[in-house]
């Protein structure tokens, strides 16, 4: 008999997973060609070839080293990864980011899903809460169950999708452990202003003096670098001294499977040295040990590299333009490689799976915490945009948005 815990998230089974599973057994249906699947954040442009040669010559030097250098490479480590590799990312953050992070500050984790789940043990307790704001990722939810915490979630402003600040100072409480927040944001492409950082900052530090506890403020941040139009993304420490962050490359060097990523925490965060024992130990007891070796050696000789952004801007400007023109209402991408559409009846599932008709697999708002909503994932080739639009011209006229 399985747990009461996994019976439960079973049932919850994340619905962009189940539609990239429609998706495979769609074009196995009907040819890849004539499906357009929206579903999924899995990056269509090839890693920059650095990482592959990176991981070719470091290969080769293990090799030469004979049984030192395969020690070195396939053995066991410390539990927050390399030291030169931890290195190399504090110097590259301290060089963009003005920061002064050091080698013990940086723990190389299993993707930004890895980095959460070790953030979370460190801090939670069983019944404390984890504020996001909605629209969010919905795995969020998951990790939250995993340490018995409460994920409590905080409305959006549906013109805009800046979080409802006032909702916001509402929903802390004493219990309130942490805070995530996500921008260039999935699931709205949307990038949390300055002013909206700063607001948020000013109204954590008056609830910590309030309550007599310390909220972190947790930095989800895997699409980090991929923004458009010149936008820039703050690195949140310098609003809130108690913010952790937590990055992947998944994204920004289209890396997912590889499964690697790192977590910072700031000295001048609250009980910093703890919390930084207490994410290593989490890396271990949670079962990772640490991050996989060799992806750890390769990320660190490729920080300067970066994903083709240009390519996902095309299918961006492509999408939000034709989309737009065809009678939806959608939100402007700023960030990140989605794109957030307002369902044209209120029951967006409807819609969705009015769009299966067409071909065309987009995954429910409800699945983000946000109803009436739909997400299309256009981390897809230009082909796949471009073979769609006809599709979604039906999918408007079955709504009476625009005659094709
Ligand atoms: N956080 C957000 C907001 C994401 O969109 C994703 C992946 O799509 C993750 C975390 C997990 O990323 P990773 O593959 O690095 O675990």
């Amino acid at each position: 008999m399985i747990s009461k815990k996994i019976q439960k998230a079973l049932q919850g089974s994340s619905a962009i997973r189940a539609m990239f599973v429609e998706g495979k057994e769609m074009a196995a249906r009907f040819g890849a060609e004539h499906v357009y699947d929206f579903s999924l954040g899995n990056p269509a442009t090839p890693a920059p070839s650095a990482v592959n040669d990176a991981m070719r010559d470091i290969l080769r030097e293990a090799d030469e080293r004979g049984a030192v250098g395969s020690m070195e490479l396939h053995g066991y480590m410390e539990n927050a990864g390399y030291e030169a590799v931890r290195r190399a990312i504090a110097d590259n953050l301290n060089k963009r980011f003005g920061t002064d992070f050091d080698a013990h500050n940086i723990t190389m984790t299993v993707g930004a899903a890895g980095g959460m789940n070790i953030i979370f043990k460190t801090i939670l307790n069983p019944g404390d809460e984890v504020i996001a704001f909605a629209p969010f990722f919905g795995e969020y939810r998951g990790y939250a169950d995993n340490f018995d915490a409460v994920l409590i979630t905080v409305a959006p402003d549906k013109e805009t999708f800046q979080p409802d600040l006032s909702d916001f100072a509402n929903k802390i409480t004493e219990n309130t452990r942490a805070v995530i927040v996500n921008t260039p944001n999935n699931p709205t492409g949307v990038i949390y202003k300055p002013e909206t950082m700063r607001r948020i900052a000013a109204i954590l530090e008056d609830k910590q003096k309030e309550y007599g506890t310390d909220i972190y403020l947790i930095s989800d941040e895997p699409y980090r670098e991929l923004v458009y139009d010149g936008n820039q993304v703050d690195f949140l420490t310098k609003y809130y001294k108690n913010t952790i962050v937590g990055y992947s490359f998944s994204k920004s060097l289209s890396l997912p499977g590889e499964r690697i990523g790192y977590v910072a925490v700031p000295n001048e965060a609250a009980d910093a040295e703890d919390l930084i024992r207490g994410i290593e130990i989490s890396n271990r007891t949670l079962g990772f040990v640490n991050a996989p070796s060799l992806i750890q050696k390769a990320v660190a000789r490729c920080l300067e590299e970066q994903t083709d952004v240009a390519f996902y801007d095309e299918n961006r400007r492509m999408l939000y333009e034709e989309l737009t023109k065809l009678g939806f209402t959608c939100i402007k991408p700023e960030g990140a490689f989605y794109l957030w559409m307002k369902s044209p009846v209120e029951n967006e599932e409807a819609f969705v799976n009015e769009g299966k008709k067409y071909h065309i697999l987009m995954v429910k708002g409800t699945a983000f915490g946000c109803p009436g909503f739909v997400r299309l994932a256009y981390c897809v080739s230009h082909e796949t945009v471009k073979n769609a639009l006809p599709a979604f011209a039906k999918l408007a006229a079955a709504y009476g948005l625009r005659k094709e």
